[in-house]
């Protein structure tokens, strides 16, 4: 299949998961670009999408340094290094990783405004997965509340490659209801209202169970 109509068939896929969930609000498919060429991600923005995602600064600025339309959205999705930060933060819409103080203290120096991030949750408590635990949520959220530079907009989450369906939809909808609770203490700086969760093998689902944005990599370019 082409990347337009590779494109085209998650989004129908994305648009039947949302009908029979229910759901009335929008999801924001962010095409990862990460391990594809720039001509690749230049077809992808072909076809309309705007949301572009990379996770590590040197693909970014490459990319970037390609892909120049303004109504681009650049999203930051790997781990971030505390000596990387002044290299990316200026120049993305949206950090999928935050997930501990001393990122959020470097974004606060070197932020020009107020970055719209999501915190990185390891629900699955895998050893090999970045993130913070469940249960540390809101005691980080509320670590958070003086930095003028973050705003948090929502949690993030990557589910093991092998977990089954059953298992996904657990891991999905714990990070949800998380999300709620965090939502319910109307924290300005931190509304968190979205839901970043869902790959190539697994957005189906987390589409089912409320996310907002999902990260699609390889079923876009495959
Ligand atoms: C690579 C990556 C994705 C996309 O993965 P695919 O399986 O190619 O869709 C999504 N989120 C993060 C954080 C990634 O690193």
């Amino acid at each position: 299949m082409t990347i337009a109509e590779n494109v085209q068939h998650v989004q129908q896929t994305i648009a039947a998961a949302r009908a029979e969930a229910g759901r009335t609000d929008t999801v924001t498919l962010v095409a990862v670009t990460k391990y594809h060429t720039i001509a690749e991600a230049q077809a992808v923005a072909a076809t309309g999408l705007v949301d572009l995602a990379e996770n590590r600064p040197d693909g970014l600025a490459e990319k970037q340094a390609a892909l120049t339309a303004p109504e681009l959205k650049w999203h930051f999705i790997g781990n971030l290094q505390k000596r990387k930060v002044k290299q990316v933060i200026n120049k993305i819409a949206y950090l999928h990783s935050l997930d501990r103080l001393s990122l959020a203290e470097e974004i606060e120096k070197r932020a020009e405004r107020p970055i719209d991030c999501f915190i990185e949750v390891n629900v699955s408590g895998e050893a090999s997965k970045s993130g913070i635990t469940l249960a540390e949520v809101e005691p980080f959220i509320k670590s958070l509340a003086d930095f003028k530079k973050i705003r948090v907009i929502g949690l993030m989450t990557m589910a093991p490659i092998d977990a089954d369906e059953a298992t996904l939809h657990v891991l999905f909808k714990k990070l949800r209801l998380k999300r709620d609770a965090v939502a319910q203490l109307n924290l300005a700086y931190a509304p968190c209202h979205e839901l970043s969760m869902g790959m190539s093998r697994d957005y189906r689902i987390a589409v089912l169970e409320g996310a907002t944005f999902v990260r699609v990599g390889t079923a876009l370019f495959q």
